[in-house]
């Protein structure tokens, strides 16, 4: 079986956890702080906030620049459908915006077409690793909090994805880069509000449990507001932080693999570099032409026939049960998610399986 990915996991990583229980200190403590640093350091982000997923990291950004009940927020429909739930966990709504054809991400112009006097933020994706053009999304002047969550080490005009953003929200689920299990960060620019996100992280609390533990004197906390416990664990952060030193040679191996996919299949669009940065390829998605022979799902079914994990392209919130009744006018994003497909891509892909990957697409008709 080929797998659509497979997470880089070795002895470091398990040795590492193994050494975080035998200090006795497994929930957040002090290398869920290293890791914080050490991701935020990577990105070139100011303040790393660790949380359970990105899911949670992004509620955190909605809360910190004010979005509640009756607020709108702007998302791209085609994103993981944790990007719009999150607006709902604010009591507001997501307003679904268009994507670029190419990018397969929200853009000025998307954004600015569903803007109303009740908008309140923008959630830009970075899909599938391809970096959005942030700055001309944030030139519209809307709070824009940035979806990284398959972004990690992509990189936005020279910089990694991330330094120029106000908010971002990374995954570290297995299906992306780097995995801590389950996990995500939030960074900001902001010590202001990478404190705040630490309280809600931690029901509201004023002190920290790991900073009352190592205290010498009695300290007593405070809960100012309604907090959540959207921690990370001091084992899933050893496990990050060896992650985190096998970034760059994950991504090296992720573009060379694409690059030969792109050579192997000319004449399909393909996930690819926008002119202004450079994509991770967190996930590899070609488009199939209008008349393609037997159609997308057709395709997926001949390769699962062959042993061969493919995935339809990005979903569409839009177009699941738990959006009925929301109109939207994506044509785009429609056209898109019906006929993509996300092709295997993992670290240890050989050449050979790869070629079997194309052989069933070229073959298919
Ligand atoms: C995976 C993903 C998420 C959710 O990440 P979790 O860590 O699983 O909560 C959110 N947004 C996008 C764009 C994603 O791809």
């Amino acid at each position: 079986m080929i797998p659509v990915i497979r997470p880089v996991l070795g002895d470091e990583e398990a040795a590492a956890a193994a050494e975080a229980v035998r200090s006795g200190w497994v929930a957040q403590g002090p290398r869920v702080a290293e890791f914080e640093r050490a991701f935020a350091d990577h990105v070139g982000a100011g303040h790393g906030v660790a949380t359970s997923s990105c899911t949670t990291a992004l509620h955190l950004a909605l809360l910190l620049v004010g979005v509640g009940a009756g607020d709108e927020v702007v998302v791209p429909s085609l994103s993981f459908i944790a990007t719009a739930n999150a607006v709902r966990y604010c009591g507001a709504t997501p307003v679904f915006a268009d994507v670029d054809a190419v990018t397969g991400n929200v853009t000025a112009k998307t954004v600015e077409t569903v803007i109303t006097a009740r908008t309140r933020a923008v959630i830009a994706v970075d899909q599938a690793g391809v970096p959005c053009d942030l700055d001309e999304i944030t030139a519209l002047g809307v709070p824009v909090i940035e979806d990284a969550a398959c972004a990690a080490g992509s990189t936005y005009r020279g910089r990694p994805v991330g330094a120029g953003a106000e908010i971002a929200a990374w995954s570290f689920h297995p299906r992306k880069l780097i995995t801590t299990g389950e996990g995500g960060m939030l960074t900001t620019r902001s010590g202001d509000r990478a404190r705040r996100a630490r309280r809600l992280r931690e029901h509201g609390m004023s002190v920290s449990a790991a900073e009352r533990h190592a205290s010498r004197t009695a300290i007593v906390e405070e809960y100012s507001e309604t907090g959540f416990n959207y921690r990370m664990t001091d084992i899933q952060a050893a496990i990050g932080l060896v992650q985190l030193t096998r970034l760059d040679e994950i991504i090296a191996r992720r573009r060379a693999l694409a690059a030969r996919y792109q050579e192997l299949l000319p004449g399909y669009e393909t996930a690819r570099d926008p002119a202004y940065g450079e994509t991770n390829y967190q996930s590899f998605w070609i488009v199939l032409p209008d008349d393609h022979p037997i159609g997308r799902d057709a395709l997926l079914a001949r390769l699962a026939e062959e042993g061969i994990s493919a995935r339809r392209g990005i979903m569409a919130a839009h177009l699941e049960p738990a959006y009925a009744g929301t109109t939207a006018d994506l044509p785009v994003t429609e056209r898109l998610t019906r006929r993509s497909l996300i092709l295997p891509l993992f670290h240890e892909m050989t050449h050979a399986e790869q070629d079997r990957v194309v052989s069933v697409i070229a073959e298919a008709r």
